[in-house]
């Protein structure tokens, strides 16, 4: 065993629950950092881990030594490290994995540096000052620059990372991180700069002259507006440069996602409610741990207070998270920060490529970034030192991962919030249950933006009973004769129209005509919907799709009766009743072409669309000024799921929509067609009253037990074999409940519910159980689900039969 004196906490990214001790080589412990990476024996292999921190296990003889060093500097900040350790107890996933999901994907960029040898390097080789390895590195150098993965190939021996490392540290050797793969979208611009050297000799010609005094005057401009001023800019520059008088520099150009360049804002008065909030949250920075919910309608300056709090944060020396549910909402967000901030803006969604990801982590991690703006992942973002994290539209269940780490961004705000002490600003027009039950625990701090800005009104809503429309026929049943009337006069006034519809395709539910069955998915137990333009029926669930030319496959009839309404039929509808009207839609199917959901929202601002069709991607957070009539067509699809939480969805989606009316200067109007006019989710989103909604939801809650008074976890069991799925799902559900009853004085708050087939009981061939776990005790609940997965980890690690703990699920189906 070398000998070694430093023991290092590691966590590998295996399906395992604890960290592991190793012991560090003399030589490698120069380079150990926490948030580097190691490579490290396990068993019979050799895995990556993450170094957590020191570890004082010396006492064990059998401890391993780390084999390398796997990074030049550290991935993420040792402050992170509570955090990460927090996610994986709370939501029963191994550490290592869970930091694995932490980091941006595209690692292995720092795997294909490439490496050159160096002056220092030649130099060494002449004096003889080096190892037999690095003599031969060096050597193979001589002849051109290699990969660094590739080197150990070459040489035919293993060359360790750490290695390289200290080749590059004492400047033998230089390394360039290589972007694998990454057609990195960054736009860059050449610009042009004096060169501080005495022009007097210069030998001026009149568009030298000229250029040489634009630059005096602005110190630097693009190549690109020089030439609006000489047209023989390029040359003329060329030479200036060859001859030393000007440098070229090539910057990154930042756009806003409609293509026009961020000129910067100028800071507006605030409002007197703004005042208020922005002075209530300022009092709390740099004062511990508080979480503010800001409760403000629709248009009332949300962001605005955003940009302010921020600013106070930068200003005294912290850095500010910002998240925003989705990639169309975090590019408006962007855009407005940086009109207001400058490049100090990091983003981070799924929308960049991995070498993109990389970078804005990168810039991070060095500092360059104080502000980090992006979707449920950037919660993440490895700052040192958060001063404010901001939660946009808090209520948005996207903030909810549902694959893999099932964590909820929303909740993680609070916890990082919590271990940074530091504050948490959660906001939103219609907050969740969840979020305003902690203002009502005292919890979290209560802030409200009661009124538009400009006092602008919030839009007036009609409800029209469909019911009373039965007996139409087609099409009329859904534009109703009010909507209908409401349409034209709004497109004879010159304005827009947004038509909100939670469904897309065509028809939702096609049967047929000979033996009444419904079409339905191979793989699933759901209806397909015809998708008309791709002349096909589609599964939602699991992408399966049959030719729309299909006969029945109980009867083998060709009459197939496509019932249902959806998104694609509406816009159908709307071309027949409004010939001249310009519709667009914008849903899951028309946006799937990156960039697609920018040119909808262009020609919304460029009032190139008339009416604008589509599902709840339209009733997220967008500006529309222009938009003064919102048509909700159908506002119970939602209410009738079976999940506690379809009122909770039903209102917030309604108030979201109707909030779309009316936000420039002419007022708006919305008609809201329901089965249910008298349903309180409805009512209150009719009235867009979130307490009335909050008053009567808690009771239901209250009454059933639910959250957000209970908490729970779900165990979801899923297998491709019909009955050993059912019959796992009912071992499983044995060992809860003996687990519980062995253990009663403890586990006596635990209720066990099912196992039960799932509502969907079977997604993509998968037969689905589940086995819902609930508890008004949260600690009793997650002790009892650790102690399962510890004694019982054979029930949950099966090939055939699959168990995911989800924690606080959201997607109960
Ligand atoms: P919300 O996020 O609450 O829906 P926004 O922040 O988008 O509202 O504000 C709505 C509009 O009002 C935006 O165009 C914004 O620039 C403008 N605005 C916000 N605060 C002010 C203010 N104090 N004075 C003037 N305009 C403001
Ligand atoms: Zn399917
Ligand atoms: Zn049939």
């Amino acid at each position: 065993m070398v000998p070694t004196n430093t023991y290092i906490d590691v966590a590998v990214a295996l399906p395992v629950g604890n960290t592991f001790c190793y012991g560090v080589p003399q030589s490698f412990t120069s380079l150990i950092s926490v948030g580097k990476r190691v490579l490290v024996p396990f068993g019979q292999r050799r895995v990556t881990g993450f170094i957590l921190g020191t570890s004082n296990a010396a006492t064990d003889k059998n401890i391993k030594l780390i084999l390398d060093v796997l990074d030049d500097s550290p991935l993420f900040p040792a402050a992170m490290v509570p955090f990460f350790q927090w996610i994986a107890d709370y939501y029963k996933h191994p550490i290592g994995d869970v930091i694995k999901t932490a980091l941006p994907g595209g690692l292995t960029i720092y795997d294909v540096a490439s490496i050159a040898i160096a002056d220092k390097g030649h130099q060494a080789l002449r004096q003889g000052s080096v190892t037999p390895v690095e003599k031969q590195i060096l050597e193979c150098l001589i002849s051109g620059p290699c990969r660094q993965k590739d080197l150990s190939k070459t040489l035919d021996q293993p060359i360790p990372a750490a290695l390289i490392q200290s080749l590059d540290r004492r400047g033998r050797i230089t390394k360039t991180r290589l972007l694998s793969g990454g057609k990195t979208k960054v736009r860059t611009q050449r610009h042009v700069a004096l060169v501080e050297t005495d022009l007097s000799d210069a030998g001026l010609s009149p568009a030298r002259q000229q250029i040489i005094e634009i630059l005096k005057a602005q110190r630097e401009a693009s190549l690109k507006e020089l030439k609006t001023h000489v047209p023989s800019a390029p040359a003329v520059i060329r030479s200036l440069e060859d001859e030393g008088y000007v440098k070229i520099i090539s910057k990154r150009v930042y756009r806003d996602p409609l293509g026009e360049p961020i000129r910067p804002d100028v800071v507006p008065r605030l409002t007197v409610e703004q005042q208020h909030v922005v002075a209530s949250v300022c009092q709390h920075l740099n004062n511990g741990f508080t979480t503010f919910l800001l409760q403000g309608v629709t248009g009332s300056g949300k962001t605005e207070v955003y940009m302010q709090v921020a600013a106070d944060a930068i200003s005294k020396g912290h850095s500010v998270l910002v998240l925003v549910p989705e990639i169309a909402l975090i590019t408006q967000m962007e855009r407005r920060f940086r009109a207001r901030f400058g490049e100090r803006i990091a983003v981070l969604h799924s929308g960049l490529s991995a070498g993109e990801r990389f970078d804005q982590w990168s810039r991070i991690l060095n500092k360059e970034a104080d502000i980090a703006i992006g979707a449920r992942s950037a919660i993440f973002a490895p700052f040192e030192n958060i001063g404010i994290i901001i939660v946009d539209e808090e209520h948005d269940t996207s903030y909810k991962q549902e694959t893999h780490l099932r964590y909820n961004a929303r909740d993680l705000a609070v916890v990082r919030a919590m271990l940074n002490n530091c504050v948490a600003l959660l906001g939103s027009a219609t907050p969740s249950i969840q979020s305003y039950y902690n203002v009502c625990q005292q919890k979290f701090l209560e802030l409200t933006l009661k009124e538009r800005i400009e006092k602008r009104p919030l839009p007036e809503i009609d409800v029209v009973d469909l019911r009373q429309n039965r007996d139409a026929r087609g099409i009329r049943r859904f534009i109703t004769s009010e909507l209908h009337l409401a349409m034209k006069e709004t497109l004879a006034r010159g304005e827009q129209i947004l038509l909100f519809l939670n469904r897309r395709g065509f028809a939702s539910f096609p049967i047929c005509a000979a033996c009444g069955q419904a079409i339905r998915c191979k793989h699933c137990d759901i209806s397909l919907t015809l998708h008309q333009k791709a002349n096909a029926y589609k599964c939602h669930y699991c992408g399966f799709s049959r030719a729309s030319s299909s006969h029945c496959t109980v009867c083998g009839s060709t009459r197939i009766k496509n019932l249902g309404l959806g998104t694609e039929k509406v816009e159908s509808a709307l071309n027949q009743l409004f010939p001249e009207a310009r519709v667009a839609r914008m849903d899951r199917d028309t946006t799937m072409r990156k960039g697609s959901i920018l040119t909808l929202l262009k020609g919304i601002k460029n009032k190139t669309i008339d009416i604008l069709v589509g599902t709840q991607m339209v009733a997220k957070g967008h500006d529309f000024p222009n938009i003064t009539l919102v048509g909700i067509i159908c506002a119970d699809l939602s209410l009738s799921f079976p999940d506690f939480r379809a009122g909770e969805r039903t209102f917030q989606l309604l108030a979201q929509v109707a909030g779309r009316a009316g936000r420039g200067d002419v007022p708006g109007r919305v008609i809201l067609q329901t089965f249910n006019p008298e349903h309180f989710s409805i009512l209150a989103a009719k009235h867009q009253d979130f307490k009335t909604f909050y008053t009567q939801e808690i009771e239901f809650r209250k009454a059933l037990n639910y959250p957000p008074l209970s908490r729970m976890i779900q165990l979801k069991i899923s297998g491709k074999d019909q009955t050993k799925t059912e019959a796992h799902a009912r071992v499983l559900g044995k060992t809860c409940h003996d687990l519980r009853s062995q253990n009663i004085t403890m586990y006596r708050p635990v209720e066990i519910m099912g196992p039960i087939e799932a509502s969907l009981p079977r997604i993509a061939r998968f037969y689905r159980w589940q086995i819902l776990l609930k508890s008004l005790h949260t600690k009793a609940l997650h002790d009892f689900t650790g102690r399962l997965l510890a004694d019982h980890s054979a029930g949950f690690g099966r090939r055939d039969v699959k168990v995911i703990v989800d924690v606080d699920p959201y997607f109960m189906m």
